[in-house]
């Protein structure tokens, strides 16, 4: 696909529990548009994830590394905090079918009430990834499907990894 980006740096924050080819597909976009892209990975302790931080950090590094002018790294707190420490100001997000809509848009007005500098880029995924999330991605591995079509090498890995220890548990 494309290769050059033009306008400086952006931030492509998230869960990532785990990257999808989805998210790949927008950070590709993204480097499209912009000459850095920073993938924050949320700490985000409140979420029942199915990786731990330090996992969801280290999947997405190896699923990026071939993938120049994109970094990875992890925060934890507010957003707009990372962004005032760091001097970015321009926040990338996917947009999927209408059920994005309506918490990006909260998403986004709260962020800016919060912090005014910053401005929101919202860019739409190849259409084959239309439907695709982490959690469905999830819960058809659960269910004993193959997910390789859906996520890169390193993530099929790790999610059979994952399952080899929940069926060792669930057998002790
Ligand atoms: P969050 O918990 O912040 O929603 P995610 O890791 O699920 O974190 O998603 C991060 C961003 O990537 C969000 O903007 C989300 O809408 C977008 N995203 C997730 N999956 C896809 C996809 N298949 N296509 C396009 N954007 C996506």
């Amino acid at each position: 696909m494309h290769t050059e980006g033009k306008i400086g740096i952006c931030v492509y924050p998230g869960t990532f529990d785990p990257i999808t080819n989805g998210h790949i597909d927008i950070i590709k976009r993204a480097r499209y548009l912009f000459s850095k892209v920073k993938i924050l990975v949320a700490r985000d302790a409140d979420k029942n994830t199915l990786f731990s931080f330090t996992e969801r950090v280290r999947i997405v590094k190896t699923a990026i590394s071939s993938i120049e002018g994109v970094e990875c790294e992890g925060f934890d707190g507010l957003l707009i905090d990372y962004l005032k420490r760091t001097g970015i100001t321009i926040v990338v997000r996917g947009l999927r079918a209408v059920s994005d809509f309506d918490y990006e848009f909260q998403f986004t007005l709260m962020n800016r009430k919060l912090y005014p500098p910053v401005e929101f880029v919202f860019v739409m995924p190849g259409e084959e990834y239309f439907f695709l999330s982490s959690s469905l991605v999830k819960e058809i591995a659960f269910l004993g499907g193959e997910v390789g079509e859906f996520v890169p090498k390193i993530v099929e890995e790790e999610i059979k990894k994952k399952l080899r220890i929940y069926e060792a548990h669930n057998k002790s």
